[in-house]
């Protein structure tokens, strides 16, 4: 296979972030394709005997089993490293199998993590459940005060893992700030960066060590597949990262690679266009609503610091009704338009009601803690109109005396 017929590597890694995302990673079959070639098998067959063993031994460049390599999935691992300015990138089947490989890998019994106490629902339960099985110990941390994160360090302190915007209470970490304290002491920092994707945030020009990712939300864009992704320094994936997902086999599908591949040529395009109708439709709720948590908007606590780190808002935001769930629920069910889903970074409209769906898993003691409550809804703005999100949402609203 070539890369990029005729183009220098050297030459490429240069271009800008949207021309990454159209042709970063492309490799061309000897059929000169011009859409990526979707490469679905399981197996690779060698000249004789001693290449494979030449393979095997790491001698010879080349593939020997899809769990370890596909040219699929290596073109969309080297389009997310450019993308992100990343050294290297390999992808995995879901973002959730990205989060546990990229803390699991570097982790053992006995080491120390700091996390955000505002985290997606499963990534919580990795930090309060999981981790804790195999004597990894977590403290948990308001992730909006960086000293927070400076005050928890203890001798066995190992990984800062944290996301920002957070899910859903769209608590925004100071970057830079958080980085820096993990790098003065030594700690790896591990991102979710899934909510701005490295169209709109790029977590290691402020210092992080690991970005992760669900693919699933804005890369795939169009609510088709599940997909994640780790970006770090070559050593630390190919010796760290990758003896670990080599072996455990959490291992995105050829198909669903290229599924996130033609999403990403438009990332750029629906990333901004989305947050244009994020602040739209947020201006309009932010005078019908009792709070709302939209980075976009300067009511945002964190507004100044969530637009130096971000290149625009994002689709998603989060607000308040008083009446609890009750007045919630009423609200998804009066709409006709936007959707009651539970996913994110979709073209279409979506809302749901974190404390019954993605965080119900969560205590109600650590979902109060964490900010999420009974009265609060998150919402997904897609790529229709806005105006029409707005008669939908001004119609939703009235019915439930809003
Ligand atoms: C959705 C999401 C995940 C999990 O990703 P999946 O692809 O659903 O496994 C992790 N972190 C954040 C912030 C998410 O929004």
């Amino acid at each position: 296979m070539k890369r990029h017929t005729g183009q220098d590597r050297s030459v490429t890694r240069n271009w800008k972030p949207a021309t990454q995302a159209v042709r970063g990673g492309t490799a061309r079959s000897e059929w000169g394709e011009t859409s990526e070639a979707i490469f679905l098998t399981s197996g690779y067959a060698y000249d004789c005997a001693a290449d494979a063993a030449a393979r095997f031994a790491g001698e010879q460049a080349g593939m020997t089993y899809s769990r370890l390599q596909n040219p699929t999935v290596e073109m969309l691992e080297q389009r997310i490293a450019l993308l992100e300015g990343a050294e290297a990138a390999r992808c995995t089947a879901s973002g959730m199998a990205a989060m546990t490989a990229a803390l699991l890998c570097q982790l053992q019994s006995g080491d120390h993590v700091v996390a955000g106490r505002a985290l997606f629902g499963s990534c919580r339960w990795l930090t309060d459940t999981l981790l804790p099985k195999f004597g990894i110990r977590t403290t948990i941390v308001d992730a909006r005060d960086p000293q927070q994160f400076a005050d928890a360090i203890l001798p066995e302190t190992r990984v800062f893992f944290f996301e920002t915007p957070a899910n859903p209470t769209m608590d925004i970490v100071d970057l830079e700030a958080v980085c820096r304290i993990a790098k003065e002491n030594g700690i790896t920092s591990v991102v979710d960066n899934a909510f701005a994707t490295p169209a709109l945030q790029r977590p290691m020009e402020f210092g992080a060590d690991v970005v992760a990712y669900s693919a699933t939300k804005m890369m795939d864009g169009q609510g088709r597949v599940l997909a994640g992704a780790v970006c770090g320094t070559e050593d630390f994936i190919l010796n760290t990262l990758l003896p670990f997902t080599r072996n455990t086999g959490p291992t995105l599908s050829a198909f669903n690679a290229w599924v996130v591949l033609k999403g990403l040529e438009t990332l750029d395009l629906r990333i901004h266009r989305q947050s244009d109708n994020a602040l739209k439709v947020g201006r309009f709720l932010e005078t019908r609503v009792p709070r709302i948590n939209h980075p976009g908007l300067p009511s945002h606590p964190q507004h100044n610091l969530a637009m130096r780190q971000m290149a625009a808002c994002g689709p998603i935001f989060s607000f308040e009704v008083d009446g609890g769930r009750a007045q919630a629920h009423g609200l998804l069910d009066a709409l006709g338009l936007i959707d009651i889903s539970n996913n994110i970074g979709d073209s279409r409209s979506l809302m749901t009601h974190p404390a019954s769906t993605t965080h119900s898993g969560v205590a109600e003691d650590k979902r109060i803690e964490m900010g999420v409550s009974e009265g609060m809804l998150r919402l997904n703005v897609g790529l229709e109109d806005p105006d029409d999100l707005i008669a939908d949402l001004d119609q939703a609203l009235e019915k439930v005396g809003l």
